[in-house]
């Protein structure tokens, strides 16, 4: 038995936030949770205030919640919900108060619940007793409001736990594309190319179905469409990005993803490069690593993008060639080395980086079995070689 699962409802387009007059109908008390200052600055907070409120709505707010968020935010947050009592969470931000507020969720049902108990995959307890859960996304990246996943970090023993349960999956989603129209360009083409990372991972995940693929494919294309365009400021390709940034969600919340989310999750802190730019320097490489057991499956995709070649092989050297292109029309260095990482320190982490990346929740989902030892040499490529070099 395999299973699919996405929210009730996603609304999208321009000013789709409005929708949500419609919990007036069956809701009565909102809690909104988001980060710092930004979606007060924006004005979408007043708007989404005002919509809630104008629906007949109680509403209270939880505000502050920090970039990777802590443990601690999160029993705050779950401690004013269950003061405040609310029927339906909305969380609006960037991924951060959306996966924060995924996990108060957990532990406003569940009080008697601990991080040790939900950490393991699948093992939550039933949510909705007591509330629903809207997520407005304002960047174009982690599609966090349609998936089962919410990163929280124990800053006090540096254990981040990677949740991940259907539970969590939001019920609504607002995919408004006049809340991603204000990204600045950087944060457009890392979070743009951690979209593109997702759909063609899930693509060729393990877990990957007849659902996913055409989720995956379609996002792959609008990305390829218009992510350049959305970086170099065209507003409307900035809302056919966010569109398929929930795209690609839809796709690897159910397919899950593979190693270049598992390297990227350990290199993104150790260097303290960015999520999105680490998969798109690893990408290109984790391909031709990943081609002995999933050749076909690139070839789709090369082909989907009307990409020349006669032969799979050439086709997949084709897409290896052509992410590397779009890597530096978006500026992207096209190694680690280029991205400032120093050899001293990466020599130093490689073992460490190597062993922790294998145990990676992604690592169990990539189409070839992964050993450290790969993850090393790959890593050794990435650093200052080109893809071409990985060839075992
Ligand atoms: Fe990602």
């Amino acid at each position: 038995m395999a299973r699919f699962t996405l929210p009730r409802d996603i609304y999208f387009g321009p000013g789709a936030m409005q929708e949500l007059a419609v919990l007036g109908k069956t809701r009565k008390r909102a809690i909104v949770v988001t980060g710092g200052s930004s979606m007060q600055k924006s004005g979408a907070l007043g708007r989404l205030d005002a919509i809630l409120r104008g629906a007949g709505l109680e509403v209270a707010h939880f505000e502050g919640v920090e970039p990777d968020p802590s443990v601690e935010t999160v029993m705050k947050g779950a401690a004013a919900m269950r003061e405040f009592g609310p029927d339906v969470i909305v969380a609006i931000g960037g991924g951060s108060p959306i996966d924060a507020a995924k996990a108060m969720w957990v532990f406003y049902e569940h009080p008697e619940k601990t991080f040790e108990d939900i950490k393991e995959p699948f093992t939550m307890p039933h949510l909705r007793e007591k509330a629903i859960f809207v997520a407005i996304p304002s960047t174009s990246g982690t599609a966090t409001e349609v998936t089962a996943f919410s990163v929280i970090t124990d800053y006090a023993t540096k254990v981040k736990y990677p949740l991940a349960d259907f539970e969590i999956t939001p019920d609504v989603a607002i995919v408004d594309s006049d809340l991603a129209e204000t990204m600045p360009p950087r944060l457009t083409a890392h979070t743009g190319l951690d979209a593109l990372t997702h759909a063609i991972e899930a693509y060729v995940a393990a877990l990957r179905s007849d659902f996913s693929d055409p989720l995956a494919l379609k996002a792959i294309q609008m990305i390829d469409d218009d992510l350049v365009a959305s970086y170099n400021g065209d507003t409307a390709a900035r809302g056919r990005m966010h569109v398929a940034q929930c795209l690609a969600g839809m796709a690897f919340s159910n397919a899950l993803l593979g190693i270049t989310h598992s390297i990227a999750h350990k290199i993104g802190a150790q260097f303290g490069l960015p999520h999105g730019l680490c998969n798109a320097i690893l990408q290109p490489f984790v391909i031709q690593f990943n081609r002995k057991a999933c050749e076909a499956r690139y070839a789709d995709i090369a082909r989907a993008l009307g990409l020349p070649g006669a032969t799979e092989r050439q086709l997949v050297n084709v897409l290896v060639d052509k992410l590397c292109a779009l890597n530096d029309s978006l500026d992207i260095p096209p190694t680690l080395e280029a991205a400032g990482v120093d050899r001293a320190t990466f020599d130093a982490h490689l073992g460490f980086i190597a062993e922790n990346a294998v145990k990676d929740p992604c690592t169990g989902a990539n189409p070839r079995e992964t050993t450290a030892e790969d993850i090393r040499k790959l890593l050794l490529a990435a650093y200052d070689a080109t893809p071409a070099a990985v060839n075992w």
